[in-house]
């Protein structure tokens, strides 16, 4: 196959994950699911708020992916889109068979966490940098999302002995000491990401924790070793990210932004959902998708 087939058929695999996210707007407007959410609609609105978010990160990736250099820096988008899959699974409580509470209360926790963060980032920032008013709508946010946080109750429980989530050994799970709105001084509702990927790890037997250490920006840094390889009279320069590399970073990323969009989708449309599955599943079939993995398209001189 000549070197512009592979880049061709390559990019065909990544517009076909793209389009996974075109397949579900197509599938909420036609039945009926287009109508507009209410911040305080929880957890609707915080999903469909994390869940554009995620798929942002999962679009720019992709995009890098289409490009054998920029596909170097892909996993650098990674990283978001399972801090995505983490919280969205986090609120609908997949990580775990005896969730704290119920969904609609863990959105609010942790809805109201973010909006804590983001306040004081916005606090703790150069005042010139802040634009006029910024201060005082932070303010309004964390006050909106308090009342909602009231509203519903916290589901947090004060003696470890009765915190339902267990570990193995039987002591109440790491979510406890990390519980989202009682980081009331030091909010950071993204602590929450790895004790909930590596209970998503065991529970859906797929490595999350493993990607979640392969897209970290430490990791990043070294990527310049990947990035250098050895020319055929033995000095070093910069090479483009392998097929099998790109690969990996597309089924990667497919497998946590389309397990949270599935995840969403369930609640409100069952067949919806597995419409969804089905087309995600096609994906993994792909010929050329199964070639790449077996290194026959990095092996061969176009
Ligand atoms: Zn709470
Ligand atoms: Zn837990």
């Amino acid at each position: 196959m000549a070197s512009e087939d592979r880049e061709q058929r390559f990019g065909e695999l990544v517009v076909h994950a793209v389009d996974m996210g075109h397949l579900y707007d197509h599938l909420m407007q036609s039945r009926g699911h287009n109508q507009p959410v209410a911040r305080d609609d929880m957890p609707d609105a915080l999903l469909t708020e994390i869940l554009h978010l995620t798929r942002l990160q999962f679009e720019a990736l992709c995009h890098d992916l289409t490009d054998p250099w920029l596909s170097h820096a892909a996993t650098t988008h990674l990283r978001p889109v399972l801090e995505g899959m983490a919280q969205i699974g986090f609120i609908l409580g997949h990580e775990t068979s005896t969730p704290v509470g119920t969904s609609q209360q863990r959105a609010a926790c942790l809805a109201l966490a973010r909006a804590r963060e983001t306040h004081r980032a916005m606090v703790a920032a150069n005042p010139r940098s802040v634009p006029d008013g910024n201060l005082e709508e932070g303010r309004r946010q964390v006050r909106t999302f308090e009342q909602i946080h009231d509203r519903v109750g916290c589901p947090y429980v004060e003696d470890p002995a009765a915190w339902p989530c267990k570990e193995t050994h039987g002591g109440p799970c790491r979510h406890r000491e990390l519980w989202p709105c009682k980081r009331v001084t030091k909010p950071a509702p993204r602590l929450l990401s790895s004790p909930t990927l590596l209970r998503l790890s065991a529970t859906m037997s797929f490595p999350f924790t493993d990607l979640e250490q392969a897209s970290s920006l430490v990791i990043h840094q070294s990527l310049i070793d990947r990035m250098m390889g050895v020319t055929e009279d033995g000095t070093n320069a910069l090479r483009n990210a392998t097929y099998k590399e790109r690969a990996l970073a597309l089924a990667m990323a497919l497998s946590a932004y389309g397990g949270c969009l599935g995840w969403v989708t369930e609640t409100v449309d069952m067949p919806a959902a597995g419409a969804l599955g089905r087309y995600a599943s096609d994906t993994w079939k792909r010929q050329d998708l199964a070639e790449i993995m077996a290194d026959e398209w990095d092996r061969s001189d176009g």
